[in-house]
């Protein structure tokens, strides 16, 4: 479980996140929905140990990792990019953070199989990434992402550089591999469709704050403010 206690980020006078509170679940997939420059990004970087915050404090299951670099931490990120190394076999970017962290060579084999056969890409490992279609190599960094086994995995807007029709298929896939883990997702996303495909509970973020929090319906039936209102009746 992971918990934020007013969480706070300022870079100078701007205040990217402010007094953001919440408990994550284990196995939960929380969505963090809104605007452009609400402070979904960031509150994940602050998850992830890739920023510092200027306030409150983050446990991981009861440990103050507030201080903590990333690479001390046990969660996993996946970004927009989803950047592949292109002189690496599929085999290879799969089995990469697993040789990071010491495992030998035939378990690394083993849990690289697992993974791209979770994603469904069984028989792509000894492909050049470079090769593969985006979908592919979307799923070939999921399973890289998942490989190492972390608390969390973090995701931001990992779909949003695909066409429609595949994010869509790749909205329903990841929220299979989901089902299928069993572990705790964040999300970050824009698309109001995409957190109400994909999540749990949704977070609203506003203006640096979290606005709201609850299971999709709640959220759909009792927008608790103004803002809420007006992004969920936006069509994108
Ligand atoms: P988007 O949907 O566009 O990705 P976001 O919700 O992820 O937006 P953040 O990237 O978290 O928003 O940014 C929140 C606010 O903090 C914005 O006003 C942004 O300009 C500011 N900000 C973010 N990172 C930095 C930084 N490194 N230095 C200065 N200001 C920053
Ligand atoms: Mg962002």
């Amino acid at each position: 479980e992971i918990t934020l206690h007013e969480l706070e980020k300022q870079y100078g006078e701007t205040t990217a996140v402010e007094d953001v509170s919440v408990e994550i679940e284990d196995g939960e997939l929380l969505c963090l929905l809104g605007p452009s420059g609400s402070g979904k990004s960031t509150t994940l970087r602050m998850i992830a140990g890739l920023e510092t915050p200027t306030g409150g404090e983050i446990s991981i299951d009861g440990d103050d990792v507030t201080d903590d670099p990333a690479y001390e931490r046990t969660t996993s990120t996946v970004f927009q990019d989803w950047a592949l190394f292109p002189h690496k076999t599929v085999r290879e970017n799969v089995e990469f953070g697993l040789k990071m962290r010491g495992v030998p060579a035939d378990e690394r084999e083993q849990r690289a199989e697992s993974m791209l056969e979770r994603v469904q890409m069984t028989g792509y490992g000894e492909d050049d990434p470079t090769n593969l279609s985006g979908g592919q190599k979307q799923r070939v960094a999921l399973a890289r992402s998942l490989a190492v086994n972390p608390d969390v995995l973090l995701l931001d807007e990992p779909l949003s550089n695909l066409d429609k029709r595949l994010r869509e298929d790749m909205q329903i896939e990841l929220r299979e591999i989901h089902e299928d883990l069993d572990e705790t997702f964040v999300h970050v996303t824009h698309d109001q469709d995409e957190a109400f495909t994909l999540a749990d509970r949704i977070g609203i973020m506003d203006q640096g704050e979290l606005v709201q929090i609850g299971d999709p319906d709640e959220v759909y039936e009792n927008p608790t403010n103004q803002f809420i209102e007006s992004f969920l009746g936006d069509t994108n």
